[in-house]
């Protein structure tokens, strides 16, 4: 924009020189020629701020997107740092041999860490979400299930499993 300001000013100060030359002149032919030259002048001037205008307008945009943008991404800060809130005290853990993992409030004296379990897949995306505990039957091992999504479950490994002997590895084994 710089440039097309610079080039309008120099067409401006050209057509000052043409005006003023065109007063002290007498010959009609001069008169004409200085015409022409003014109103090219003129033109010139007249394409620059064209293109200082487009210019303006593509930068008002990009203002405005970059607004819209900033809004969006303190939105998504706040909620970030209202989720990180709800996890206080939790940690990512091995509740369950055979690689099971949640986040799980830090163990109590004796090692066990208690329910509730967190899923780490919606933790991971700022979510808390308990996972529930459910026996084995027919078609599946005993598995903590997600509510918010299925394919979150976590299979447990064969085992007499309750809702009580989760959470302390160590004591499975
Ligand atoms: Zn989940």
């Amino acid at each position: 924009m710089l440039n097309e300001i610079q080039m309008a000013f120099a067409s401006i100060t050209g057509a000052k020189n043409i005006a003023e030359g065109l007063i002290a002149a007498r010959d009609t032919g001069k008169i004409a020629e200085a015409t022409a030259s003014l109103l090219a002048r003129l033109i010139e001037v007249q394409s620059a701020v064209l293109a200082i205008q487009s210019e303006q307008a593509s930068l008002q945009d990009e203002l405005a997107r970059t607004k819209k943008e900033k809004l969006e991404l303190e939105e998504k800060l706040a909620q970030r740092v209202s989720g990180a809130e709800q996890f206080v005290g939790y940690e990512f853990a091995e509740i369950a041999y055979g690689n099971v993992h949640a986040y799980a409030q830090k163990p109590d004296e004796k090692g066990f860490r208690k329910a509730p379990y967190l899923c780490a897949t919606c933790h991971s995306e700022g979510k808390y979400s308990v996972l529930n505990f459910q026996k084995a039957t027919d078609k599946h091992p005993s598995r903590l299930v997600c509510p918010a999504v299925t394919s979150h479950a976590l299979a447990l490994p064969r085992g007499a499993w309750t809702a009580q002997n989760l959470g302390n590895p160590a004591s499975q084994s």
